[in-house]
C-alpha cells in the first residue's frame, strides 16, 4: 500500500497547499481588515502550533493512518463487516468521523473546564486563516485522542481516514478565511461543506451565535441537530469572547497557554 507510507507526506502537502491557498486569497479579497499586523498573528499562532502539535505527539505516539491499518483485520471494528461493502465502508466512516469531532466540539462548548481550554480559539478577536491553529494543546491532543478511539472502535478503512484527514485540514484553513465567497457560491457550496462565511457565525460574541454551526467538514450535522444557523457576512459582526475585547494588543503565546487556568475574566 504505497499510498499509505506516502499518507503523513500527503497529509503535510495538503496542509501547505490549502494554508497557503487561503492566505493568497484572503489577501486578494480580504472581508475586512484584521486589527494586527498579519506577522504578529502568524508568528503566535504558528508558535503555539508547533508546540501543541509537539506536545500532542510526545504524549500519544500513534497516528491515525497507522492505527486504522493496524486494526483494518478486526472482528470487533463496528465497520468492519464485509456485508456492508466497500462503498457503504467509506461513506459511513468519513461520516461518522466527522460526527466524532462535531461531537467533541459540542462538548468544548457545554462543560465549563473543557470551554476554558476552548476559549484560546474563540477568544481571538479577528478571523483568518491562521485561527484555525490557534488551539490549546489540550484541545489539540484531545481530537487526537477522540480520533484514535473512534478509528479503534469503528475499524474505518484506512483510505477512508486518510480523505476525512485531508478534507478536515483543508476545512480547517477554508472555513477560517478572513474572506467571503460570492453568494451564489456560498448557496451551493453551503449545501455540502463549511465555508467561512457560515463557520464566522461559530466566532461572533454573541453566545447565542457561539452555541451554533459546531460541525468541521460537513454542515448536515448542525442541520440534524438543530445547531444550523445561515452564513454571515455583515463586516460589522463583532468576532471573539466579550471578556477579551479590551486591551490594545492581544494577548501573547504564554498567556494562550495559561488561558484555560487564570480565573474568569468579567
Ligand atoms: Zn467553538
Amino acid at each position: 500500500m504505497h499510498w499509505f507510507r506516502t499518507g503523513g507526506g500527503l497529509y503535510w502537502a495538503v496542509f501547505v497547499a490549502a494554508f497557503l491557498g487561503v492566505a493568497i486569497w484572503e489577501s486578494l479579497r480580504p472581508w475586512r481588515e484584521l486589527s494586527e499586523p498579519v506577522e504578529r498573528r502568524w508568528g503566535r499562532h504558528a508558535l503555539l502550533l508547533v508546540f501543541s502539535f509537539s506536545l500532542s505527539a510526545v504524549l500519544i505516539p500513534a497516528s491515525p493512518l497507522l492505527l486504522a491499518a493496524s486494526v483494518a483485520g478486526s472482528r470487533y471494528g463496528l465497520l468492519n463487516r464485509p456485508w456492508l461493502g466497500d462503498p457503504a465502508r467509506w461513506i459511513l466512516a468519513i461520516l461518522l468521523l466527522d460526527l466524532m469531532r462535531f461531537a467533541v466540539h459540542r462538548a468544548l462548548h457545554s462543560f465549563h473546564f473543557l470551554w476554558r481550554i476552548h476559549q484560546v480559539h474563540h477568544s481571538d478577536r479577528d478571523f483568518d486563516v491562521s485561527t484555525s491553529v490557534r488551539a490549546h494543546p489540550m484541545e489539540v491532543i484531545l481530537f487526537h485522542g477522540a480520533a484514535l478511539a473512534a478509528i479503534a472502535i469503528l475499524a474505518p478503512p484506512p483510505g477512508a481516514v486518510l480523505v476525512q484527514q485531508l478534507l478536515s485540514v483543508f476545512e480547517s484553513f477554508f472555513s477560517h478565511a478572513n474572506s467571503t465567497l460570492p453568494p451564489w457560491l456560498q448557496r451551493v457550496l453551503g449545501l455540502v461543506l463549511y465555508t467561512a462565511d457560515t463557520h464566522r457565525v461559530h466566532h461572533a460574541v454573541d453566545v447565542r451565535m457561539q452555541n451554533s454551526n459546531y460541525g468541521d467538514i460537513f454542515p448536515w450535522w448542525d442541520r440534524l441537530f438543530g445547531t444550523y444557523v445561515p452564513a454571515a457576512t455583515d463586516r460589522k459582526i463583532t468576532i471573539g469572547l466579550e471578556e477579551f475585547q479590551q486591551g490594545e494588543r492581544p494577548p501573547g503565546l504564554v498567556f494562550l497557554l495559561k488561558q484555560p487556568f487564570l480565573p474568569d475574566r468579567q
